[in-house]
């Protein structure tokens, strides 16, 4: 059996129709674990994985030795949520110190420090870009009202809210700036 293995696998399926990535682990022993696994191709247990693995066609499923920088290639071609999903599961368990690169200043910051930066109010409906960033530039890049991600590029308030909580709590105090400068 592989020794400290992460798979990516298309899993899911429901209704047969859609799958999603599910993930399973074999540890510095050898033994199986599922980290995730949903719908008619998730695997449960080793048995069900050999199987699906001996079906399988190349491109359903990945394999990542983290004993030999497995972990950035992962990194390199997962999802970043799903990383981020994937690294606390093998730091809660002890497998691995699975870290990555805050997303704004580079800085390797364990799985279980980031922040999700997802809550940034970009107007409803739409494709957000999940981003992680270590606690330190989480706090140094938020609204200090309602807590939500700016990031760095963003020209906070003198009270440094956001700019839905700048309209809601600091624009009726200014009620003697009338005339506006374009
Ligand atoms: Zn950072
Ligand atoms: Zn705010
Ligand atoms: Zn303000």
């Amino acid at each position: 059996m592989p020794k400290n293995q992460l798979v990516q696998y298309k899993g899911g399926g429901y209704d047969g129709c859609f799958w999603e990535w599910n993930f399973c682990f074999y540890d510095k022993d050898g033994k199986w674990h599922d980290i995730a696994s949903s719908g008619i191709y998730g695997c449960r247990n080793e048995e069900a994985w050999l199987a699906y693995k001996a079906r399988a066609d190349k491109n359903e499923y990945s394999a990542y030795d983290l004993s030999n920088d497995g972990w950035g290639q992962f990194v390199k071609e997962a999802h970043e949520s799903l990383v981020v999903g994937v690294g606390k599961y093998l730091l809660d368990h002890g497998f691995f110190p699975a870290s990555i690169a805050c997303s704004e200043c580079g800085q390797l910051t364990s799985c279980n420090e980031l922040e999700s930066t997802s809550y940034r109010g970009n107007g409803g409906i739409g494709i957000i870009t999940e981003d992680y960033v270590c606690g330190e530039c989480y706090s140094k890049y938020a609204c200090v009202y309602c807590g939500g991600y700016q990031g760095k590029d963003y020209d906070f308030c003198e009270e440094y809210f956001c700019e839905w909580c700048h309209e809601e709590h600091c624009e009726g105090k200014e009620e003697t700036i009338e005339e506006e400068k374009d």
